[in-house]
């Protein structure tokens, strides 16, 4: 089993270099993003729901998260590993989290933080505004989910780097030296 968190601001190329690494390691990738956009897309009530929170560039509850992740790593019990990308976002979900990996007889390996500064986030989120056809991609949305980035989010990274599964990884790099510096720490776990 290998469990990694892919960390990092929105732009941070967390979605893609998760999608890369789980190919390369056989692993689950879990993207609570993608998970919720598809309930939106399905347009279930939780979907309406987080719709209201991720329109203007806030986080979902916890509480909502934690269960739709839950679940998702329930309809994928035989994984040789999982990839959380776009979670704990938030120093109570990654309380929470623990727990969650406990009472299923799993740990976390490590924490993979993609460093890089806001104004590279935010260009990237411009531009691929152009064509992701999210609603949380304008911006005005932009520049409030990289302040909470700064807010809620960064501070989960004391959590992890208390317990030792703190590595950083430049995020500024193409994206394939970013994925080549992620199986470099990668294959030091093997
Ligand atoms: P990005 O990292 O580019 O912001 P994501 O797909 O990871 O994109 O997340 C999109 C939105 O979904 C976030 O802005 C937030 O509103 C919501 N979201 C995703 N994961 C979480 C989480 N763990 N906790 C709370 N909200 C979340």
């Amino acid at each position: 089993m290998l469990n990694l968190i892919i960390f990092g601001g929105p732009g941070s190329g967390k979605g893609t270099q998760s999608k890369l690494l789980a190919e390369k390691f056989q692993l689950t990738h879990l993207s609570t993003g993608d998970l919720l956009r598809a309930e939106m897309e399905k347009g279930s009530e939780l979907g309406r729901i987080a719709k209201s929170f991720t329109d203007g560039g806030n986080l979902v509850p916890d509480e909502m998260i934690v269960k739709i992740l839950a679940s998702a790593i329930d309809e994928h019990k035989n994984a040789n590993g999982y990839i959380f990308d776009g979670f704990p976002r938030t120093v109570a979900q990654a309380e929470v989290f623990d727990d969650m990996l406990k009472a299923r007889a799993q740990k976390l390996d490590a924490l993979f933080d993609l460093v890089t500064p806001d104004e590279v986030l935010i260009e990237r989120m411009l531009f691929r505004a152009q064509t992701s056809g999210r609603a949380d991609d304008n911006p005005e949305t932009i520049k409030k989910r990289v302040e909470i980035y700064h807010q809620q989010t960064a501070p989960v990274l004391d959590f992890y780097k208390a317990r030792s599964m703190y590595t950083a990884i430049d995020g500024t790099l193409s994206i394939e030296g970013t994925a080549q510096a992620i199986a470099d720490e990668v294959a030091k776990l093997l």
